[in-house]
């Protein structure tokens, strides 16, 4: 049986809410949630789900005009804990008393001043402190739609002090004014308060891996992923028989109105294929693209993917009674795999079309040679993709035309044959070397990257089981902004990354 995600990552956008009104009260890019049983590392905040409001609606944005809103996050200074208080250092905003953020949207033909003033700044206080944005952002580039938190004391004796404001500048990068000891307001471009939301989900293959995932509450778009991930060493039509358990954790990243800032992406998966789990880790080298390696440091890519077309749209071989599906035999020199018409045929490898056209009982037939050794063909095309012709480069994963029934066949489907030195030989059988392989200190690096990963999908499934019996969940949060394998990319930022 498949396990549910949706409800729990819900809750947990809940939780993260709460976090983040700390955080922005401390101005600070770094948060933990905390349930009972943990022990917080340093330089966290503890949050008490159940004695800090978080307000279900504090992610709304209020209409353009009228006067400020008067819901507001209160945040009891006892609730921050004075020793995470000085680790943070440089902290922006006073801790006591509280701060209060009341939220403006820019309206047609607004300025920073009239925002400010419709938040309760007093007019004399808005010259400076829109006059402080200059050097840091252009005020009259006010977009519509903006949404500034102007930040006052808490309401105690008197009128609230007004002690600065912040809006976002760009999908990662937020502008910051803050009142200095001074009396002056300075402003600053930092980095937005991101936070990192870890789903995990795992189950068993029904029918195909793509229905199993989504069924078990998986984003599409990253089973989509995940079959890509998979299509080099597995073949999705004759290695999956149902049955095959699957695991999977992936992540997306949202700013504090629980936008969403990078949309998900795998962290890990597991797909276990003739009893052998096949595991991938995200790895982010310091330089050069995101990658995916197995537990020792080996990279999913091969020189030819053993599915090369989109294995998520491939009919199971036993619904599929029109035109039986075949595998390698003497008679059959190739694989077949069977999908709707025009579902994408890709390219298996880095390579050079040699041959493009109607090949008799083949149909609509394109071959690619890659290097000296090996060369693949693809049969029954409906149409090639426009542009390509007897030369053209293509890169491994490129759509080089669409699944037909052309040429002599009964049915919808792509017939794949590899070809080594002249001949065709079984694509199930060719064991092709990983194209990445970690060494050294890389190697090292990874391992301990992989532990984390690990340790961290166990305990979103404690979490998860927590959850299904109605008990507390805990849930880490990392400040995850300008991190890399959790190391700042840039040096001389100090904050910690989980
Ligand atoms: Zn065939």
């Amino acid at each position: 049986m498949p396990t549910r995600t949706a409800g729990f990552e819900a809750d947990l956008r809940a939780n993260i809410l709460s976090g983040l009104a700390i955080a922005a009260a401390l101005g600070a890019a770094v948060w933990y949630f905390t349930g009972p049983g943990t022990t917080p590392p340093p330089q966290t905040v503890e949050a008490d789900k159940a004695e800090v409001p978080a307000p279900k609606d504090s992610a709304k944005k209020p209409p353009a005009a009228g006067p400020p809103p008067k819901a507001a996050i209160f945040l009891p200074a006892k609730r921050i804990a004075p020793a995470a208080a000085s680790a943070l250092g440089n902290l922006e905003y006073r801790l006591t008393p509280d701060t209060v953020d009341r939220s403006v949207v820019s309206a047609r033909g607004d300025t920073f001043g009239a925002m400010l003033r419709r938040a309760g700044v007093r007019a004399e206080e808005t010259v400076p402190a829109v006059a402080a944005l200059r050097g840091v952002y252009n005020p009259r580039t006010l977009p519509i739609g903006l949404e500034l938190k102007v930040v006052f004391e808490a309401p105690g004796v008197g009128r609230p002090r007004f002690l600065g404001y912040r809006f976002d500048s760009s999908a990662d990068r937020m502008v910051r004014v803050s009142r200095l000891a001074s009396g002056a307001f300075g402003a600053k471009k930092v980095d937005k308060i991101v936070t990192e939301v870890y789903s995990r989900a795992d189950g068993q293959i029904e029918t195909s891996l793509f229905g199993a995932g989504v069924k078990a509450g998986v984003p599409p778009r990253i089973m989509l992923q995940m079959v890509r991930l998979f299509s080099f060493a597995v073949d999705f039509q004759r290695d999956l028989h149902g049955g095959e358990k699957f695991q999977i954790m992936y992540r997306s990243q949202k700013d504090e109105s629980s936008r969403i800032v990078r949309h998900s992406d795998i962290v890990y998966t597991s797909l276990t294929v003739g009893g052998k789990a096949r595991k991938l880790y995200v790895y982010e080298p310091p330089k050069g693209p995101v990658q995916y390696l197995n537990e020792r440091g080996q990279g999913n890519r091969r020189a030819l993917m053993k599915t090369p077309i989109d294995g998520a749209r491939l009919t199971s071989r036993f619904g599929y009674r029109k035109h039986p599906l075949l595998g390698f035999t003497k008679l059959h020199a190739g694989v077949d795999f069977g999908a709707r018409p025009g579902t994408p045929i890709y390219a298996a490898g880095d390579g050079t079309i040699v041959k493009i056209g109607w090949f008799g009982t083949y149909g609509r037939y394109i071959r690619i040679r890659h290097g000296s050794v090996y060369e693949t063909a693809y049969a029954h095309m409906s149409r090639f993709r426009r542009g390509l012709r007897v030369g053209s480069r293509v890169k491994q994963g490129d759509t080089v035309g669409y699944v037909g029934s052309s040429g002599r066949s009964t049915g919808p489907h792509l017939h794949y044959e590899v070809i080594r030195n002249g001949r065709q030989v079984n694509p199930m059988k060719i064991a092709l070397p990983s194209r990445k392989n970690l060494k050294g200190r890389e190697l090292k690096q990874f391992l301990a990257h992989r532990k984390e990963i690990d340790a961290r999908y166990a305990a979103l499934g404690k979490a998860n089981e927590r959850q299904r019996q109605g008990s507390v969940q805990t849930v880490r949060s990392d400040a995850a902004a300008g991190c890399r394998n959790g190391v700042r990319t840039d040096p001389k930022d100090t904050r910690p990354c989980n």
